[in-house]
């Protein structure tokens, strides 16, 4: 509808829609960027107009690539809550905190946003079977809207992945294979190429070199933000990053809104990573080159599964984000993610799982280092739902004190296991 074409990173070579590129021909890797007829945009569409629309990611309709309605695959996917955290916020000092609850997605996280976008283009273009190299979110998101259109999804998982989320995989109706990791190279990713490449499989993980669609699904959760504020754009967003994907796609959103002149400025974008796993953050230290990002050197140490890439995929335009936004990267802590999961959980009644709650960590060490003003509109993205992750819940968690149904034993157990008094 809006798409005017689509752009190489790398090469720069020029693709039409119509050819329904994917992958760039020249197997470098560039990321098909694409570019929207803005000026026929803002001609035809006015923001009061968002209003009357579908409570969906789908109101944004002109700023997505998908040809025609009627190859939309949609679970109902975005339009989540933007929660003024006031318990957390008077915690922490801040008047203006708000969290964005991407946990109430249909598969729990974020990611369903990129893949309602990449299978709608999918059966749009006519494939029959999509390829992954994932067990987590992204994965899960694909077997689902897979499920849905009725195309056929292969999941390549390294050979030690946990059990628990192959089981949702398998329940989908994805056909999940653990590859055994021998090389230095990810197998997973190298079958997922093979297949995309030589095979003609649908190629959909959720960072940009081998899918330039899924990226455009995130943008929308700027776009929400913005009318969700009724129209004030914040002055920082925080961003569990892992592949820069994410982070890419919600500055891209901005970007968007102030191409169409619906917006005239940009929050901080702030990229917020494990300690165990920072490539991107260290590069944004070390004031890299967006082409020239290193891979982080050893296997990811940390209880955030969400955030392991050791390469960034979309390092390049995630550290031009943070460039063009005097944003910053932090690092944090597993200990601190897991208390930031606690006063998610404790102070505001949303469950995150660790990745989740990276943002939040964020903050809280941006707050530390003096990045942030007390009354500064603050944006924390809270990405995938707590019960992703139950290994991590029953470690942490711990259990419950059992008691005989006497209030005498309650209130002495209560006194000394959860400190409380009456
Ligand atoms: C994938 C994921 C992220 C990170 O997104 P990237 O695009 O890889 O940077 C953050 N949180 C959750 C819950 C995720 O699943």
């Amino acid at each position: 509808m809006y798409v005017k074409y689509l752009k190489c990173s790398r090469c720069g070579r020029i693709y039409r829609l119509e050819d329904k590129p994917v992958m760039c021909l020249n197997r470098d890797l560039g990321r098909l960027d694409i570019v929207y007829d803005y000026d026929r945009i803002m001609e035809d569409v006015k923001p009061s107009m968002l209003r009357e629309r579908i409570a969906s990611m789908w109101r944004y309709r002109e700023f997505l690539p998908v040809p025609s309605d009627k190859y939309i695959v949609s679970l109902g996917e975005g339009w989540t809550p933007l929660i003024k955290a006031e318990r957390l916020g008077e915690k922490l000092g801040l008047k203006n905190l708000y969290l964005k609850d991407e946990t109430r997605n249909p598969t729990g996280s974020f990611k369903d946003r990129a893949m309602s976008v990449s299978v709608s283009m999918a059966k749009y273009f006519g494939f029959k079977r999509a390829v992954v190299a994932s067990s987590g979110n992204a994965a899960a998101a694909l077997a689902a809207y897979g499920a849905k259109a009725g195309i056929e999804v292969y999941a390549f998982v390294p050979d030690f992945a946990g059990y628990g989320k192959i089981a949702q995989l398998l329940f989908y109706g994805a056909k999940v294979f653990r590859v055994r990791w021998s090389e230095a190279e990810d197998p997973t990713v190298k079958m997922m190429r093979l297949l995309a490449e030589k095979y003609g499989f649908y190629p959909s993980p959720s960072f940009g070199p081998f899918n330039p669609y899924q990226i455009e699904g995130p943008k929308t959760i700027a776009m929400e933000i913005i009318e969700q504020l009724d129209w004030r754009v914040p002055d920082q967003v925080f961003v569990p990053t892992g592949a820069a994907s994410l982070l890419t796609g919600v500055y891209n959103g901005f970007r968007d809104w102030n191409m169409v002149g619906w917006i005239n400025k940009y929050p901080r974008m702030v990229a917020v990573q494990p300690e165990g796993n920072h490539p991107f953050v260290r590069a944004w230290m070390e004031r890299a080159e967006p082409e020239r990002i290193k891979p982080w050197e050893k296997p990811p140490e940390t209880i955030a599964t969400g955030l392991e890439d050791t390469f960034p995929w979309d390092g390049d335009a995630g550290l031009r984000a943070l460039y063009n936004t005097n944003g910053y990267g932090v690092v944090v802590s597993d200990e601190e993610i897991l208390e930031a999961m606690k006063l998610l959980a404790g102070l505001e009644g949303l469950f995150a799982e660790p990745s989740g709650a990276a943002g939040l960590a964020g903050l809280i060490k941006a707050l530390e280092e003096g990045r942030v003003d007390r009354d500064e509109t603050i944006v924390v993205l809270v990405t995938g739902h707590g019960l992703k992750d139950p290994d991590i819940v029953k470690k942490t968690a711990g259990d419950a004190p059992t008691i005989n149904p006497d209030p005498e034993e309650f209130f002495k157990t209560a006194e000394e296991y959860y400190k409380v008094s009456f």
